[in-house]
């Protein structure tokens, strides 16, 4: 079968969006070590931006035993679902990344021993995100000497709990809103406190009545349970694959670190803890060390 693409109609697929089954087959031509459609790659969403998360589901004509890839300097694990006889691999864009095409390079390990590598292309879209300027209590904006030190140790609980994420999958099916309520800040938006401080808000924030019971997004283990001072009442689940949801400003926490959880298990009571303009509930998305939107992961159809 001839596999030559003019490069002018190969440039034409390209800049065209939603076109995730041409990407693979283009990239399926460029792949020199396998053979030809050795794989197939789709993503959900198929679209995919900056800040956004994704999975990406991946066939195999031949039996495997292993599949990893590398992704914008990340490894993407892939675990092997029956029901439908693929591997699913969470994956992020961060929000800083590059609109442009990527490489995904996948690292197969056949059942009967080989080796081989595939390469699919990416294609990343810029997303627009909003401005805001709020005003927080002084401290927040300068912390004392003292509280610089708190901060710090926080930091590094933080650092070594999300060093520990679970490499295989404990998430499953379908990511749920930790509680019915309507959202009130998106992920992204670039802030402003006090006209001192940016930062881009890295989650999703939910109107929530002090004392509103919040339940776990998906199942995982808890690997935070503390009080914190921007986060206040804090938890964060890892869910595997790599992947952590963190739930902020809580007045209470039910759980304790080390302890398995359910999708939709009581893990605390939403508060205004912490760096927080007025109660709520914030909830971060976490992969590899990005922080993704949750809007969308709530939104992904997973098996
Ligand atoms: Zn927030």
């Amino acid at each position: 079968m001839k596999v030559n693409i003019p490069l002018a109609v190969a440039t034409l697929l390209l800049t065209l969006p939603l076109a995730a089954t041409l990407q693979a087959r283009t990239s399926a031509v460029k792949s020199k070590s396998a053979p030809r459609a050795a794989l197939v790659v789709t993503s959900e969403p198929e679209v995919i931006v900056n800040g956004s998360p994704c999975l990406f589901r991946v066939k195999s004509r031949r039996a495997l035993r292993s599949l990893s890839a590398e992704w914008q300097g990340r490894r993407v694990i892939f675990d092997f679902d029956e029901r439908d006889g693929a591997w699913y691999g969470f994956a992020g864009v961060g929000v800083d990344a590059i609109a442009g095409r990527s490489r995904l390079t996948l690292e197969a390990l056949t059942a009967s021993g080989g080796r081989f590598s595939y390469v699919h292309t990416v294609r990343v879209e810029l997303a627009l995100y909003r401005t805001a300027a709020l005003s927080v209590a002084g401290q927040y904006t300068e912390p004392e000497a003292e509280t610089l030190a708190r901060i710090e140790e926080e930091q590094g609980q933080k650092k070594e709990a999300f060093a520990n994420i679970t490499p295989y999958r404990l998430w499953s099916g379908n990511f749920e809103a930790p509680l019915d309520s309507r959202t009130t800040s998106e992920f992204g938006t670039r802030r402003t406190f006090n006209r001192k401080v940016q930062s881009i808000h890295q989650g999703l924030d939910f109107r929530a009545e002090i004392g509103t019971p919040v339940g776990a997004m998906n199942s995982g283990v808890v690997i935070l349970a503390r009080e914190m001072f921007y986060e206040g009442g804090f938890v964060v689940i890892d869910h595997g694959q790599g992947l952590a949801t963190l739930y902020m400003h809580l007045s209470e926490i039910r759980v304790r670190e080390g302890d398995s959880v359910e999708k939709l298990q009581i893990i605390g009571l939403s508060g205004g803890t912490g760096r927080a303009t007025a109660p709520h509930l914030h909830v971060g998305v976490r992969w590899q060390g990005v922080y993704l939107d949750p809007a969308v992961l709530l939104a992904l159809p997973l098996p």
